[in-house]
């Protein structure tokens, strides 16, 4: 059997989604209140209600739909930060062994293509992965099942064989959706948060347990 191929979220899976927390739940809301000469509190308020409106769609991952929507150049605003931008722990430890085993590991991503680039560039990362796509390219969310449909029809892989790793269960769902047969969440996506203890999926602690769970199929399919 050919080696599976491993398609990876990247904020909250590889990357740490504390950044992003920072970004959109505590940044933007302080440039917002003082862009529009309002209280922090009206401003949390008014991003939440936002927030809660757009969540799970194209527009909730598009800076530019978040630059229009709140006239603050969202973009900008997370370059400027992007020291702030952090891998989560074995993220280069399991990228390395799965190219050191030769099997073929994918990105997909809801980031947009502007932010999937920068992060990409500030990570040195690009070199690990045989396809990159984000979900604004595509056309839909990852959310949505269309998503799995371009990408299948883009670059073709075996549903059967492959493992989809990404810390939204709603993507998971999609995915399943689908047909993708190995689907796999993160125990802790964030930093700055406690790890979740109940999921619908199976779940990564460390990152590098998805190097134990592969060894594991390896030696089921040598010895079955
Ligand atoms: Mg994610």
């Amino acid at each position: 059997m050919n080696k599976p191929t491993i398609i990876f979220d990247m904020d909250g899976t590889l990357l740490d989604l504390a950044y992003d927390d920072f970004i959109w739940n505590e940044l933007l809301p302080q440039r917002h209140a003082s862009h529009h000469h309002c209280s922090l509190e009206q401003s949390q308020t008014e991003l939440t209600s936002f927030y809660h409106d757009y969540k799970h769609t194209l527009n909730w991952y598009s800076s530019q739909f978040w630059s229009n929507k709140v006239g603050i150049d969202v973009l900008a605003m997370q370059i400027e930060f992007q020291h702030k931008v952090a891998k989560r722990g074995g993220c280069i430890e399991l990228l390395e062994f799965l190219k050191a085993e030769g099997y073929p590991c994918w990105l997909a991503t809801n980031a947009d293509c502007k932010g999937l680039e920068f992060k990409l560039k500030a990570m040195q990362m690009s070199h690990y992965f045989d396809v990159i796509v984000s979900s604004e390219s595509i056309g839909y969310e990852k959310e949505r099942i269309e998503f799995w449909q371009h990408l299948q029809n883009l670059h073709p892989f075996d549903v059967k064989n492959c493992y989809f790793i990404d810390d939204t269960e709603k993507v998971l769902d999609s995915a399943k959706h689908f047909g993708i047969e190995n689907l796999v969440t993160i125990a802790q996506p964030s930093s700055g948060k406690t790890a979740r203890r109940e999921t619908r999926y199976p779940m990564l602690v460390q990152l590098t347990d998805l190097i134990t769970m592969l060894q594991q199929v390896e030696e089921h399919n040598i010895y079955a």
